[in-house]
């Protein structure tokens, strides 16, 4: 059975937790994602389209909050325990930036479609 609810009810946290991971937000058994940051257009285990989603800017919008608490920090007590030469600075912190940014905008965009999904916000309101 690929769809675990059937009343209608979608479980947000397992939504959320299988884009997080890249996975069909509804049954977890495909990919989501068909190039970096481009959904399929549907699924082929269980047919959900993934057409309706409307991520935006949200994805962006978490990925900068995110580095914003895990950098400022990091920088802060980097300067406090080392003395690194601003050269260095100006290299390691964009690219450090650069490189989370990257990591982190697929799974937060992932976690935005399964969380509008399970909420059948936008194109994922009425039918399945
Ligand atoms: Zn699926």
């Amino acid at each position: 059975m690929t769809h675990p609810i059937s009343n209608g009810e979608r479980d947000l946290r397992s939504a959320v937790l299988r884009g997080l991971r890249g996975r069909c937000p509804s049954c977890g058994q495909a990919a989501l994602f068909g190039r970096f940051l481009k959904p399929v257009d549907h699924c082929p285990a269980c047919g959900q389209r993934w057409s309706g989603h409307q991520a935006d800017d949200m994805p962006a919008y978490l990925v900068v909050l995110a580095l914003g608490h895990i950098l400022v920090p990091l920088l802060v007590a980097t300067n406090m325990r080392f003395d690194p030469p601003m050269w260095l600075e100006m290299l390691m912190w964009p690219g450090l930036a650069l490189i989370l940014a990257l990591l982190l905008i697929q799974p937060a965009k992932g976690a935005v479609i399964g969380f509008q999904w399970a909420r059948r916000m936008h194109g994922f309101a009425g039918g399945r």
